[in-house]
Parts: structure tokens; C-alpha cells; sequence
């Protein structure tokens, strides 16, 4: 029997679509072959992604334009800034991260020495949305590939322009057995979960995180989940409040507000809860014109999406509430303008849901205490910002907040930090990612443990049993 040219490659040629299982067990071939690529091989990958990413972002501003008309300057400030930031910073520090690191050596472990090295976990699963098409999908891929392990990465299905050019970007940096993408929706992502990668990094909604946490369980893969819910904003008696209008405007109304870190609800202080009503509005005012023709406000992704908006709006406005500005949508372009509703009842489904739209409501409060309690009635929050000129009432949120960031005068700022962490808690998220967190995610920190010398101290706590050992047992103790 001839072997080589006349046998049928083992997986098939790079153009033709592969199966989920083909796609993983090339990788686990590949990976097997070349356990620990090596930081020159990483930095280049990456190099390599950034020119990549560079060479395509006026298409990829059509492309977002195209998919849900995001404008081509928030792309510019939340895709391509976001993205370079993450990619420089593990550039920059990837060698730092790579090298192993010398543990102190404990009394009872005298003679020894232990080293942690981060290794690949290994082909790994990147599951995308599509609020930020580009940094959340790219955003673990540099993990990945800055810890050296092979990706599959499936971008969503509701920015398929995006997602289309995003496939093309990854092809052109990655060979497949390092880096693959699949397109399409919830019945692809399932087929791929169904694979034993090492570490599956999903960024969506609560509901689908629990569902990949079930697939990832299967074959007890490690994952990173980030995932969303209703972040609060406090702004205190205290706070500038022109200052504090103008953070929650960004935070909330840029990306039509399809943020998993946009302020989801206002706690405002009773006291200057109408002069911070007058300036929210103004700052509304300022920055958008009103109606639904603006092209600064970013649309809603789908008509679904869209009608999800509509009756959360319907909902609040039937339960008697005040909108204080906006309210006004277009079907066709699928806008809807910046509205803010005033006090809500906690019964609706704006104060029940994670909103992920431009729709802010505002609540007011008697104090710290107050805004404490109703953030406790709810699962534990991705971010809480804080507005005050006062530090002790930052000092209350961040004590008694499970969050993934309490940030003081600002929203959003917390994703630009590459030092990071980043992530969420029980519903907002598990795992943490961006910059070494990122990294160690796809890493697995393997500890390697080196007797040197002292041999004849293990010997003396070792059988036969007796006073020796009941001694040297104890002594040991006394040194812990
Ligand atoms: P989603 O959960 O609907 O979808 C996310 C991804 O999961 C998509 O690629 C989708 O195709 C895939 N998916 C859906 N069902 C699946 C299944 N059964 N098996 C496998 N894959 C499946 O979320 P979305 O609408 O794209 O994004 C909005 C949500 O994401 C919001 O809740 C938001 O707060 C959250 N989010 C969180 C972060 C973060 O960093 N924590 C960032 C952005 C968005």
C-alpha cells in the first residue's frame, strides 16, 4: 500500500467548512505536537492581528454602520481603542507573564524549590455577542493567543456584517489548527460546546451563560463567563451634578445603550433629585437632537430587540409612569430616542430586566442607606458608579456591594483598564478577564516543585511510626 500523496489528507482543506469536531480535534492534534508555543510565536500572532485589525477598520465601520448604525466615531473610541489597548498592554507585558515565577519556600519544605509556570489550557471555545462585535471577540483571542492556546471563536449572529469581516480578519492571522471562527447562531455555538475544549470564554446574557456553564460541565471545562444585569448609579446629595449628567449620559446612552456596563437604573438623592433631573436632561438636550433622525444615536441590533424596547417602555408608561424626556422610537431605522422614566414601579419589567437599551429610569432615594437595600434586592451587579464629592460614601459601596467594579465620578472607564480585573459576580459573571487575568484564563498555572537537598528529612517523619516521628511531626508544626 502506497502512503503519502495518494492518502486523503486527515482533515480537510483550509477554505472547506469543517465540523465542529473536526475543527476541535485539529487543534488538540496540533496543540499535542506543540504544547507551549514559544512568546516570539505568540508576539508575532499578535503583531500580526493588529495590522490585521488596522488594515480593515473603515470596513468594519460600514460594517457596524450596516448592522445596527452605529456611528463610525463610537466605533473608532469603543471598538479600535478598547481592542489596541488590550492587544499593547499584553504585548508589552506578555514576557513578564510568561516567565516562571520563584515561590517562597515554607520551614517544612526546606531542601526544596517551587516554581508556577502558565502554560496553554489548550484549545479553548470563544463564544461572542454582538453589542461589541469587535473587542469581544478579539478581546479573548488575545488572551488566547497570548497564553498559547488554540481558539475556535463563534461571533454573533445579530452583527453578521461584522461578524463576516471578523472571520476574514482571524483566517488571515491564524491557521486554523491555532484559530478558527464559526459563523451562525444558538444551534452552532451548541454543536461547538458539545466538543471537550480546556476553557470555554462566553460573553452573553445570564440565561445562555447558565446553558454554556451545563455544556462546559460536560467535559468539566474551565470557563470565564461575562455576563450582564442592571448595574446601579447613586448619585449623592453631594455630587457635581452637570459632572455626574454628563458621565451617566455617555455611559448609558452611547451604543444605543447595549451595554453590559451602562448604568441600568438611577438611585438619585431625593434632595437634589429634581435640579439632577433638570441637568440630565439638558446634557440629553446637548448631545442628542431630539427625535429618532440623529445619527449619534446608535440603533437597536434587530427588530426583535427593537420590540423588546417598545414594550418595556409600554409597560412602564401603563403603570402611570412620567417620562421626563424622550419616549419617541422609529420602527425603520429602529432608534429610539434617550428617555428617561421617572420612578418606576419596582413592579415593572424596567426594574425587574436588564434593560440593554436607551430607556434610563430614575429613582429617587433618601440616602446611602436606602440606595444600599434596593441594589441588595437585586442579583449581584456587573459595575455600580457612584457619583459624590464624598469618599466615605464610595468607601459603603465598595464594602457592601458584590461587584465586578464600583467606580467613583465616572462610568465605563473600568473596561480601559488593562490592569484590570474584569468581570462580573454569581449573575453579572465568574472568572475575570483583560490583561493577566485574561492571559491566566487560558492559562493553566502549573506549579513545579524541586527537591534539592534534605532528603533525610523527609526519611524522619516517614514509617515505621513512633516517638520519632510523633516528634518531628510536632516540631514541624510549630513552624507552619
Ligand atoms: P446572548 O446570550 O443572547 O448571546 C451571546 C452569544 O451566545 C451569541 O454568539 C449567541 O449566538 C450564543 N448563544 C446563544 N444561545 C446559545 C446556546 N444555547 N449555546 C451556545 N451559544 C449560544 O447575548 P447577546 O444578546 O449577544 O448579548 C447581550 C448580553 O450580553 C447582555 O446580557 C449583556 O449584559 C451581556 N454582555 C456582557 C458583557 C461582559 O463583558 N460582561 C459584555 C457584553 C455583553
Amino acid at each position: 500500500m502506497t502512503i503519502g500523496s495518494e492518502k486523503e489528507p486527515i482533515f480537510p482543506a483550509y477554505s472547506i467548512e469543517m465540523t465542529a469536531q473536526q475543527a476541535y480535534e485539529r487543534q488538540q492534534v496540533h496543540f499535542r505536537a506543540h504544547p507551549n508555543p514559544s512568546l516570539e510565536h505568540r508576539r508575532r500572532r499578535l503583531k500580526d492581528l493588529r495590522a490585521a485589525l488596522l488594515e480593515r477598520e473603515e470596513a468594519l465601520k460600514d460594517a457596524l454602520w450596516g448592522d445596527f448604525s452605529k456611528p463610525a466615531y463610537e466605533v473608532e473610541l469603543t471598538e479600535f481603542l478598547t481592542t489596541l489597548i488590550e492587544l499593547d498592554h499584553t504585548l508589552r507585558h506578555l514576557p513578564q507573564w510568561m516567565k516562571p515565577q520563584r515561590k517562597p519556600t515554607p520551614f517544612v519544605l526546606i531542601g526544596t524549590r517551587t516554581d508556577v509556570q502558565c502554560l496553554p489550557k489548550g484549545p479553548s471555545l470563544i463564544i461572542a455577542p454582538w453589542n461589541y462585535a469587535v473587542v469581544l471577540t478579539l478581546g479573548p483571542i488575545i488572551h488566547a493567543t497570548a497564553a498559547g492556546s488554540p481558539f475556535v471563536v463563534k461571533p454573533s449572529e445579530h452583527t453578521p456584517r461584522a461578524a463576516q469581516l471578523l472571520k476574514e480578519l482571524i483566517e488571515s492571522v491564524y491557521p486554523p489548527e491555532e484559530g478558527t471562527v464559526f459563523l451562525g447562531g444558538p444551534e452552532v455555538g451548541a454543536s461547538l460546546l458539545e466538543q471537550p475544549f480546556s476553557h470555554v470564554h462566553f460573553t452573553g446574557s445570564p440565561a445562555v451563560g447558565r446553558t454554556i456553564m451545563e455544556g462546559a460541565a460536560k467535559h468539566l471545562a474551565s470557563v470565564t463567563l461575562e455576563l450582564g444585569g442592571k448595574s446601579p448609579t447613586y448619585i449623592d446629595r453631594s455630587a457635581d451634578l452637570l459632572d455626574a449628567a454628563r458621565g451617566v449620559c455617555f455611559g448609558k446612552f452611547s451604543n444605543g445603550g447595549q451595554t453590559c456596563i451602562a448604568p441600568d437604573y438611577l438611585l438619585v438623592h431625593r434632595d437634589i433629585a429634581d435640579a439632577f433631573a433638570a441637568a440630565l436632561k439638558g446634557e440629553i438636550e446637548r448631545a442628542y437632537v431630539p427625535g429618532t433622525d440623529d445619527a449619534d444615536l446608535t440603533a437597536i441590533v434587530s427588530p426583535r430587540h427593537f420590540e423588546r424596547q417598545q414594550a418595556l417602555l409600554e409597560d412602564a408608561v401603563s403603570a402611570g409612569t412620567e417620562i421626563l424626556t424622550g419616549g419617541g422610537s422609529d420602527p425603520r431605522s429602529r432608534r429610539i430616542e434617550a428617555t428617561v422614566l421617572i420612578d418606576p414601579p419596582e413592579t415593572t419589567r424596567v426594574m425587574q430586566e436588564e434593560i440593554f437599551g436607551p430607556i434610563l429610569p430614575f429613582v429617587a432615594v433618601d440616602g446611602v442607606d436606602d440606595a444600599l437595600e434596593r441594589i441588595d434586592r437585586r442579583p449581584k451587579p456587573l459595575s455600580t458608579y457612584v457619583y459624590t464629592k464624598d469618599d466615605a460614601v464610595v468607601e459603603r459601596f465598595s464594602a457592601s456591594v458584590r461587584t465586578g467594579a464600583v467606580c467613583k465620578n465616572t462610568t465605563m472607564l473600568q473596561f480601559v483598564q488593562p490592569f484590570g480585573p474584569f468581570g462580573g459576580e454569581g449573575n453579572s459573571g465568574i472568572g475575570r478577564s483583560h490583561g493577566e487575568a485574561g492571559f491566566r484564563a487560558f492559562s493553566n498555572e502549573q506549579v513545579v516543585l524541586r527537591r534539592r537537598w534534605g532528603g533525610w528529612i523527609l526519611r524522619l517523619v516517614q514509617p515505621p511510626y513512633g516517638p520519632r516521628t510523633t516528634w518531628i511531626g510536632r516540631l514541624f508544626r510549630k513552624f507552619t
